[in-house]
């Protein structure tokens, strides 16, 4: 293939370009922050569930608190009934005393019951601020995870906007290169891990980095400017310094 060594040296530049385009692919492909994502999206699930269980457990504490006072309740009225019909006067000494016997336990029995009601009271405000400190994590990492997706969109936005740019230039460094060339060069590096052309500068391909043998060496110095030279070693187009 012949190219006029200005073009073939273009390349060079565009070489530079497609390089750099790839490189920021690569940075947005393993920004940090996807790894925050995923990990806070992790925890969110996690603190949902840990609220969810908090608000169970104080539902059980508000029933467990309502079935202590309901007790309560009953053994006052009981207690308070029986404590009118022994002030009424009207029972025989026999089931008078048997009576009085019921209403000491009752009052001990009413005593035993409203301990129960403030524990399950102590118990239901402990539950009230587990679902609180619950909620508030929820809300942390929600934060965070909102925090890190806007830094995601605007690196992701900003990558974006540079990407534009390369492409732009790419397309103005093309449009000024015979199309055979380019077509050769995009084929290289589409095989050869994105690099289609290298410079020979120190005896060495700046593609492979591998040196010239003395055969190499001078078939490339012997040849004509233009022709289109590829590496010996790696099959690259290999373009001359400027002479
Ligand atoms: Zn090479």
């Amino acid at each position: 293939m012949k190219a006029d060594p200005a073009s073939q040296r273009r390349l060079l530049g565009l070489q530079q370009i497609d390089t750099a385009a790839a490189r920021l692919e690569r940075r947005v492909q393993t920004l940090p922050l996807h790894e925050t994502i995923a990990s806070l999206a992790a925890r969110r699930s996690g603190a949902a569930d840990d609220v969810t269980a908090a608000e169970t457990r104080r539902s059980d504490a508000e029933a467990a608190l309502a079935k202590a006072e309901d007790s309560v309740k009953a053994v006052r009225e009981r207690l308070t009934r029986d404590q009118q019909r022994v002030e009424s006067g009207q029972m025989d000494a026999k089931a008078l005393a048997s009576m009085v016997d019921e209403v000491d336990h009752l009052k001990g029995r009413v005593g035993v019951l409203e301990d129960a009601e403030l524990a399950a009271m102590e118990a239901l405000e402990q539950a009230e601020a587990a679902v609180v400190a619950a909620a508030a994590r929820a809300r942390d990492v929600e934060q965070g995870l909102r925090t890190a997706v806007g830094e995601r969109e605007a690196a992701v936005a900003a990558a974006k906007t540079e990407m534009a740019g390369l492409r732009g230039r790419r397309q103005a460094a093309v449009g000024d290169l015979p199309g055979e060339l380019v077509t050769l060069y995009d084929r290289l590096r589409g095989r050869y891990s994105g690099v289609g052309v290298g410079e020979f500068q120190g005896n060495r391909c700046t593609a492979c980095g591998l040196e010239a043998t003395a055969a190499d060496r001078a078939r490339y110095d012997g040849a004509p400017a233009d022709e289109v030279l590829r590496c010996a070693e790696c099959e690259r187009i290999l373009v001359r310094p400027a002479s």
